[in-house]
């Protein structure tokens, strides 16, 4: 879900350059032909708000934002469950690459409230350790969408040979918090790290954007060395998810480029690898949920991001 109390974006109408962008964006990264579209750009959007006032109104549990964490990690709720069915081959174009991915959320967060709601330091500011994510309108949780995806990702991940961590794997009774979040990736010593969420947004929002790290500085914050290496990342996995599943990116948030900047994510701001988040789509849009809800476009997703974190690693 998009994660931002402090300041609702402002909905863009797309303009007519939304198309070309898109192709600058797959151009970008020398790619022809992943200009898909799956029609959302063409609808301008409703200039939904995602700020959670909107979502929780309609979310089960309140609204998503990937704050800051606490030290203690959190109870194990069960054993992680051991990575279905591939192994990671020694050999492959990702062998010694380690990848963290990070499933956005945890679907029992919400039982354990007074925990995720603890304020943790993210460098700049303090924000609550977690938050419960959002759901479509006929309850998929988003931290079930983001568990799904990420397993599916660690399995095309490791038949090339990555080194795959997980920062959770259903496995914690709430969080991690975000600054544990952002502290796996970086004790890991990723080569890449991918969040993965989806949002929740008024209706007609529809799409996709990649959260990249603005340059902070402050406390235990200082992005200053992974802005670009996590740019090149993100316009990457724009670009391969467009091809691998046709969706074209954001109406309403990042100017149909697909990139949206942010300085107010624990996760980014404490990182000091190179990481992005990615909202997927719309859960509260129903032709989006129809996508998220599907078996086969999350196997999509998780290509496209895949594609996409191969790309970077590989250069
Ligand atoms: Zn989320």
């Amino acid at each position: 879900m998009r994660h931002d109390e402090s300041v609702p974006p402002t909905p863009r109408r797309p303009k007519p350059a939304a198309a070309a962008a898109l192709t600058v964006l797959c151009l970008g990264i020398g790619l022809s032909g992943c200009g898909g579209d799956s029609g959302a750009q063409a609808q301008p959007g409703k200039g939904g708000d995602p700020a959670p006032s909107s979502a929780a109104a309609s979310a089960p549990a309140s609204p998503a934002t990937p704050s800051p964490a606490s030290t203690s990690p959190a109870p194990s709720k069960k054993p992680a469950s051991p990575s279905p069915s591939t192994p990671a081959t020694a050999s492959g174009p990702l062998s010694g690459k380690t990848v963290v991915i990070d499933p956005g959320h945890n679907p029992d967060n919400h039982l354990h409230t007074s925990e995720i709601n603890r304020q943790v330091d993210i460098g700049t500011t303090h924000k609550e350790c977690d938050t419960t994510g959002t759901s479509t309108n006929s309850g998929y949780a988003e931290a079930r969408f983001t568990l799904d995806v990420s397993h599916r990702l660690r399995t095309l991940l490791q038949a090339q040979g990555a080194k795959v961590v997980l920062t959770y794997d259903d496995d914690r009774a709430f969080g991690p918090c975000v600054d544990e979040r952002a502290r796996i990736g970086n004790k890991a010593g990723a080569d890449a790290v991918v969040s993965v969420h989806a949002d929740g947004s008024a209706v007609g929002n529809r799409g996709f954007h990649v959260i990249l790290p603005a340059s902070v500085r402050g406390g235990g914050a200082d992005t200053s060395k992974i802005v670009g290496p996590s740019r090149d990342l993100g316009t990457r996995i724009a670009g391969l998810f467009v091809r691998a599943t046709g969706s074209a990116p954001s109406n309403y948030i990042g100017g149909n480029t697909g990139l949206d900047t942010r300085k107010d994510l624990g996760g980014l701001n404490l990182s000091t690898v190179p990481k992005v988040f990615i909202e997927c789509g719309n859960m509260r849009d129903p032709k989006d949920a129809a996508l998220l809800t599907s078996a086969g476009w999350r196997q999509k997703a998780a290509q496209g991001i895949a594609d996409g974190i191969s790309s970077y690693l590989n250069g």
